[in-house]
């Protein structure tokens, strides 16, 4: 069964094109620079050999949608349906839904709270619903998992006539990855993990907290801003700091806005990029900001697997995922060193290996499984089309 996934960004739009029983692959890519000069589509496809680039002229998602659907026409397969990633569901996706005018008026309703994504998603989501009438349409919000969290982990502890009237909660994100994770860890291990911290360490970065399959808690908040140290965003932070920085520094709600998303978190402490592999290099030089960068970012790390372990009432396992989580082993064993006090031991030979396949890297005798878990996001999202259309 074939399924379309679309991620559309307010500049971009990446798509695959996959079989759900097989897990085959038959296209994928990313349309780039919507709507700015220099726009591409970069794709592979079983109807050509290797990657492809075609420079061509995108003002907006719709004419984006037009060489995707080129694309996958070339490939001679059609699909049952297509799965929008949305990345933020609010209050009406506690799971994935079909998408009707009432459903895409909602990914509209809630886009204040992430309004840099939700606004081209919809737009998305029309573009696919005019290009392909026949087909349906599906949304699965990044938050859905997350929106099961028990109340004492998601309510903030701000007035409730505050909190009700502005929707304020802990919404989260990577939902849809942490949801794999699960997943795939309970399939690898079977019955030897009910209580997982799963660790999506990319340029954004967060952790959950699973207990048999079911979300405790989440280091993100209501935005994504929240938890981890990420590659430009500052993560948690003394909430008054924000008021300081205005009032004392200077600096306008936007300003401030730009800083903590765009300017902090690794970017801001290595002054050097908000990529872990510069930052890696620099330190191997001897950059001391560089190795501030690492040490704080896997302090955090560590800090926060144990604040999830609390909302799970106990671990056994921890799993890594996304750019960093899967590929950074000096980082994996940063963090292990830090949790060592409590029985977390790696293998380095097996957090050596590279590999794009599960696989666990603690020793037999480490108190809690590690394990590296390359996420799969597009399958997640195929997942749910051919349960709701398929
Ligand atoms: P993502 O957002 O999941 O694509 O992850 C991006 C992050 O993964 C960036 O900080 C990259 O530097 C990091 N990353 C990717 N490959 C490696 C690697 N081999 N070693 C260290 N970091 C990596």
């Amino acid at each position: 069964m074939n399924v379309l996934v679309i991620n559309a960004g307010s500049s971009s739009l990446k798509f695959q094109l996959l079989d759900v029983d097989t897990r085959e692959v038959y296209a994928k890519g990313n349309c780039e620079r919507i709507g700015i000069d220099g726009s591409f589509v970069g794709y592979e496809s079983i109807a050509v050999e290797g990657k492809q680039t075609i420079d061509a002229a995108l003002p907006d998602h719709k004419t984006a949608m037009g060489y995707v659907i080129d694309i996958i026409d070339a490939t001679g397969k059609d699909f049952i349906g297509i799965g929008h990633r949305v990345v933020q569901g609010g209050w009406y996706f506690p799971e994935s839904k079909i998408v009707t005018d009432e459903s895409l008026g909602w990914v509209r309703e809630v886009a204040p709270l992430a309004p840099l994504h939700n606004y081209a998603e919809a737009d998305a989501i029309e573009v696919c619903r005019e290009l392909f009438p026949n087909k349906g349409n599906v949304v699965v919000a990044d938050t859905s998992f997350h929106y099961a969290i028990p109340e004492r982990a998601h309510r903030y502890a701000l007035p409730r006539d505050v909190v009700d009237r502005l929707h304020i909660r802990k919404y989260g994100a990577h939902g849809t990855s942490h949801r794999y994770i699960w997943r795939a860890t309970k399939q690898f291990l079977g019955d030897g993990v009910h209580k997982l911290v799963s660790c999506h360490l990319g340029s954004g970065a967060s952790l959950c907290a699973i207990a048999d399959g079911k979300n405790m808690d989440t280091t993100m908040g209501l935005t994504p801003l929240d938890g981890l140290i990420m590659g430009t965003r500052c993560g948690t932070i003394d909430p008054a700091t924000v008021v300081y920085l205005q009032r004392v520094g200077g600096y306008t709600v936007d300003e401030v806005d730009t800083m903590m998303n765009k300017q902090s978190g690794l970017l801001a402490v290595s002054g050097i990029s908000s990529d872990s592999r510069d930052i890696e290099q620099a330190a191997d030089e001897g950059n001391e900001h560089a190795q501030m960068a690492i040490e704080m970012f896997a302090y955090r790390t560590a800090q926060l697997i144990m604040v999830m372990a609390q909302a799970n009432e106990g671990i056994d396992t921890i799993a890594y995922s996304a750019g960093i989580g899967e590929n950074s082993s000096r980082m994996r064993a940063e963090v292990a060193k830090k949790l060592a006090w409590m029985g977390v031991e790696l293998d380095p030979e097996l957090n050596a290996v590279r590999s794009d396949d599960i696989r666990l890297i603690s020793t037999p005798k480490s108190a809690i499984k590690v394990l590296v878990v390359p996420t799969n996001e597009e399958y997640m999202i195929a997942l749910d089309v051919a349960e709701l259309l398929g």
